[in-house]
């Protein structure tokens, strides 16, 4: 397989549908054309991560020296989503950070979100504490996607909750043989929908298209249709201006709580935590930044050489620049669409 088979490859089906490709954008006129006329009402959904703590240590985490004591109060939280909530958000997505299902006030939050502000909520955790949390919790969810960590007996310690909506798994390629593949694609149960499998996205570039060639030829020999591979890669964005934050800004616990403009700003530096420069603004003046009185303070063609979302700024900006639309082409309600 050439370096441009991977460079150039065509998104499938699966990761338009359980990935952020970009074409859910043009399911969102109304927040599309709010940017370009600057009304303030662009967001759509935002990641929250509550809980800097995690009870594992993979060695491909990306934000290894974060303080892992930092955590949001749950006030503010609320505070932001309800600010958010003035401006049209629809979903939310919990993550992190470290592990958000340690989150002391975890059910509470999750069932807030969902049955008091109508949201759609979904979770990104590592399974390990699944049994701690009710199941009328774990309803809830519009989507879970549970990190298949390879850490010891991973077997008897990640477990997959019970929920209604579309559960998912997601593994880092670290060399995994065949057999452990094997091995793991049995351990996964029915009911998973995907399990999609990328590179550790610390590597650089090079690295990076090696790793996919692997893992194509990896899941041609293992055939089990619920794998997808994500063909992320690095891509320095077009714009000076990171015009995704608008739409799905990330409040990190970092100091109590952080606005950035995405949860992979760490592929950037390398720095193994959120850098500063690219922080937005605190969760209370989250209104503020929509409403373009604090300005994005980072030159996104300068500092984020380590993007994965360049395709999705690329898309937003020639919409916002020169206009380039595909409203039309995507007319059918799309799978979690509110998560783009
Ligand atoms: S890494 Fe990409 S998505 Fe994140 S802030 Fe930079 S330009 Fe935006």
């Amino acid at each position: 397989m050439k370096n441009e088979e991977i460079v150039n490859h065509i998104k499938t089906e699966k990761e338009h549908k359980y990935t952020s490709t970009g074409i859910k954008f043009w399911r969102h006129k109304e927040e599309l054309m709010s940017y370009k006329n600057q009304t303030g009402r662009t967001v759509i959904s935002t990641h929250i991560s509550p809980e800097g703590a995690c009870n594992l240590r993979c060695p491909y985490c990306s934000v290894t020296k974060r303080d892992t004591h930092n955590r949001i109060e749950l006030d503010t939280i609320k505070d932001y989503v309800e600010k958010l909530k003035t401006r049209g958000l629809q979903a939310v997505i919990i993550t992190g950070g470290g592990e958000p299902t340690l989150y002391s006030h975890f059910e509470e939050l999750v069932a807030w979100l969902k049955e008091k502000q109508n949201l759609s909520v979904a979770l990104i955790t590592n399974g390990t504490n699944v049994d701690r949390i009710d199941d009328s919790i774990w309803r809830l969810f519009s989507w879970v996607r549970v990190s298949l960590n390879f850490v010891e007996n991973y077997q008897d310690r990640i477990k997959f909750p019970k929920i209604e909506g579309v559960l998912g798994a997601s593994m880092v390629y670290i060399g995994q043989t065949l057999d452990e593949m094997r091995d793991l694609s049995m351990f996964v149960p029915d009911n998973v929908k995907y399990i999609r499998i990328l590179p550790n996205c610390l590597k650089g570039q090079e690295d990076l298209i090696e790793e996919h060639k692997k893992i194509k030829h990896l899941l041609e020999q293992l055939a089990d249709d619920r794998f997808f591979q994500q063909y992320k890669l690095h891509g320095k964005p077009c714009s000076e201006v990171c015009h995704q934050a608008y739409f799905r800004p990330y409040l990190s616990e970092v100091d109590g709580g952080t606005v950035f403009p995405c949860d992979s700003l760490v592929l950037n530096e390398n720095q193994m935590m959120f850098g500063e420069q690219y922080a937005i603004c605190k969760p209370q003046e989250i209104l503020d930044f929509l409403d373009m009185k604090i300005p994005l303070r980072f030159n996104a063609k300068e500092l984020c050489d380590g993007c994965v979302f360049a395709d999705n700024i690329k898309l937003l900006d020639d919409w916002y620049h020169k206009g380039i639309e595909q409203f039309g082409q995507y007319e059918e309600e799309m799978t979690h669409e509110e998560f783009v």
